[in-house]
């Protein structure tokens, strides 16, 4: 191990990956780019979730050249979620910075989580003008509508995966498959603080999306329900005294 990979980061840049082969190496050059020009220390850790198109070798010769790159690599397909917790659990950063590997999300948008980060604790990206199929784009909508209805929220865009965090978020949160579309909502009934900003999206250039109607639809709304519970019967109480 050298020096660099001793040294405790400011920012943890934690990105999921499914067979992203294509998008690995312009993501990196991107993300070198603009990560330099924060002027801040950082780490970008990989999670490789049972892909079996060669990525993690691609993850693997980029730590190479890269020693601010770290990786994960689960033995199947585990769920974004699951990589995810993952990558909290090994990030060592005080903030973490979450986004996707398909270079949907564009690296030049996290100094604007990194200003807002400063007044609260979490900030989640809203992509105000969605770069996909118009199915999907529909799709998210009433999904968002939905969801913000059965849960009383008001996030635009919970499914954006750029989004920062302080640490201290995940201290107390038990993660479950699906969770990371409730992540604000898990924060706030932690009492954080959560705010959005705008940020662009792109097409998706390489590979493909690992999502569809069917397979987001009925495990989300399950997923919508149990947060809904969740909210309702979370515990609070006031003490007047105690000795
Ligand atoms: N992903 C993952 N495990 C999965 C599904 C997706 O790690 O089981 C990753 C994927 O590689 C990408 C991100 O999660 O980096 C978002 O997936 P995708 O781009 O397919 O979602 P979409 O943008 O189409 O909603
Ligand atoms: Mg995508």
């Amino acid at each position: 191990m050298t020096d660099s990979n001793l040294k405790i980061p400011y920012l943890s840049i934690i990105i999921p990956v499914y067979n992203e082969r294509n998008n690995l190496i312009p993501l990196e050059d991107k993300l070198d780019r603009e990560l330099k020009k924060l002027n801040l220390s950082y780490e970008i850790i990989f999670i490789d979730d049972g892909s079996n198109d060669g990525s993690l070798h691609l993850i693997e010769s980029m730590q190479k050249h890269n020693p601010l790159i770290r990786f994960i690599q689960f033995g199947h397909n585990h769920g974004q979620s699951a990589a995810f917790a993952a990558g909290f659990k090994a990030a060592r950063g005080n903030i973490f910075v979450t986004l996707d590997a398909d270079l949907q999300n564009n690296p030049a948008d996290i100094p604007l989580l990194l200003e807002k980060i400063k007044d609260y604790d979490v900030v989640c990206g809203w992509r105000h003008k969605r770069n996909d199929p118009w199915i999907k784009r529909v799709s998210s909508k009433i999904g968002n509508a939905v969801r913000n209805r059965l849960s009383e929220e008001e996030i635009a865009d919970t499914g954006c995966s750029l989004k920062a965090f302080r640490r201290e978020c995940f201290d107390n949160v038990k993660l479950f498959k699906g969770m990371h579309r409730f992540f604000p909502t898990l924060m706030k009934m932690e009492g954080f603080r959560v705010t959005q900003v705008k940020v662009s999206h792109h097409p998706r250039l390489h590979g493909e999306s690992k999502y569809n109607i069917r397979n987001r639809l009925f495990s989300s709304f399950h997923d919508l329900l149990a947060i809904r519970w969740m909210k309702k019967r979370k515990i609070n109480y006031d003490i007047i005294k105690e000795d």
